[in-house]
């Protein structure tokens, strides 16, 4: 039996999760769940999992939440602080990171100083201080196994292989709603229709991402860092059906590479339920479906974010935190229609170009260059065409 938190229960990952440990009651038990300001899902999930303890973050939701747990013996605690205690909790196994943004880093390095087994979809976290979370997890023995599509298939492809023998992992990207669009179709292009996702259903800010293919570049940093990979043996295929989920090839020129049907709870089954493989009932790849599999060169020039990022990646140290951060800014600013969709490359590139670097950040350093990139990237948004 493996007892978990599930951090951001009320998402699209949390909530998948819930569904994972619903299907399979003998081998999960829930016990801590989290969010941040849906109170009301979280008190029907309390109601049906009977975690020990729930927390939510948004502070002006813990008393409404409070109340409605009132009959249970189910214990509430309110803000971010109370997250880094539980997720290391003797009785916490496993922590499924789901909460969205750096938001999602304080908890995560939490259950890796606590040597705690993380299930990690929070990518903007090793994204932010991959060094410093992969080190610790070094020093403490925690074992993190992704849940992101892409390095679940890349971690599935190296089981029993020598990571030594690995010459370049190949992320695939589906290329998102506006694949083969030109940068004169993307100016116009409104947050309603970025959100239309073309094979999967996700939170609003990896949707906005993953139209921009910022998201693609947020997952080659992440893959640096889970992998302990050179840049320069991370690349990007476009693959518009999403059945491959990625592949590593190795020094003989062998290729692996994982498939499936794009459904996010196969990765996260296989990240909370590892090292076992647990059966289930969800649909199969059909080939007679998928005829063509298609792959493709991402186009870096209209999809400027992958450039940003891949840039962020070289350059190391705080610019990857920094982009991050005005990345962040900047989607939460396109999804309120505040800024364009070409402008959020725009005020991605200012930023990186205007904080100062620093080679190694310690935590303190990332907290201070991601608030920094902030001011910058709200400045750039008060000055867009679309705030005038
Ligand atoms: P959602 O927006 O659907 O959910 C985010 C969760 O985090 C919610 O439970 C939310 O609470 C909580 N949350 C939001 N802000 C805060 C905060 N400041 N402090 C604490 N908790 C917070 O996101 P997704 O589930 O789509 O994504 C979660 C993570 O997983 C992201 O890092 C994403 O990149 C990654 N991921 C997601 C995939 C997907 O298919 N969705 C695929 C691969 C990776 P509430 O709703 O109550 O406000
Ligand atoms: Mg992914």
């Amino acid at each position: 039996m493996t007892r978990l938190a599930i951090l951001g229960s009320t998402g699209s990952i949390g909530t998948q999760a819930l569904d994972v440990v619903a299907a399979h009651p003998s081998l999960f038990e829930v016990e801590v769940l989290s969010a941040h300001s849906n109170d009301t899902l979280l008190a029907e999930q309390a109601r049906k999992f009977m975690p020990n303890a729930v927390i939510i973050t948004d502070e002006s939701k813990y008393a409404s939440l409070k109340n409605a747990l009132a009959d249970l013996p189910i214990k509430v605690f309110v803000g971010t602080d109370a997250l880094n205690d539980v997720v290391k909790w003797e009785s916490v196994d496993t922590v499924l990171a789901a909460i969205v943004g750096i938001a999602g880093l304080p908890s995560t390095l939490s259950a890796v100083q606590a040597g705690k087994r993380v299930a990690l979809a929070n990518k903007e976290t090793l994204v932010v201080a991959g060094d410093l979370v992969m080190r610790t997890a070094q020093e403490s023995g925690a074992v993190i196994i992704p849940v992101d599509s892409e390095h679940s298939a890349i971690f599935q492809c190296l089981v029993g292989e020598d990571p030594e023998k690995v010459e370049k992992v190949i992320l695939t990207a589906s290329g998102g709603p506006f694949l083969g669009r030109k940068p004169n179709y993307l100016v116009n292009v409104k947050a309603s229709h970025a959100l239309q996702h073309p094979n999967w259903t996700m939170g609003a800010k990896i949707t906005i991402d993953s139209a921009t293919l910022m998201n693609k570049g947020l997952e080659m940093i992440e893959a640096k860092w889970l992998f302990g990979l050179k840049n320069e043996q991370i690349e990007v295929v476009v693959h518009p059906q999403s059945i491959i989920h990625s592949m590593v090839q190795f020094v003989d020129g062998s290729l692996k590479a994982q498939m499936g049907l794009p459904d996010m709870k196969l990765p996260i089954q296989y990240a909370i339920a590892y090292p076992q493989r647990i059966d289930n009932s969800y649909k199969r790849v059909d080939f007679r479906d998928f005829q063509k599999l298609t792959f493709e060169q991402p186009d870096y020039k209209t999809f400027r974010n992958l450039a940003l990022a891949k840039e962020a990646m070289f350059r190391g140290g705080n610019i990857p935190c920094v982009m991050n951060a005005a990345n962040e800014l900047v989607v939460h600013s396109f999804l309120q229609n505040k800024i364009s969709f070409i402008e959020m490359s725009d005020a991605i590139e200012i930023v990186m170009s205007k904080v100062s670097y620093i080679e190694y950040p310690t935590l303190e350093d990332y907290n201070n260059s991601d608030h920094e990139a902030r001011i910058y990237a709200a400045e750039l948004v008060k000055h867009s065409q679309l705030s005038h």
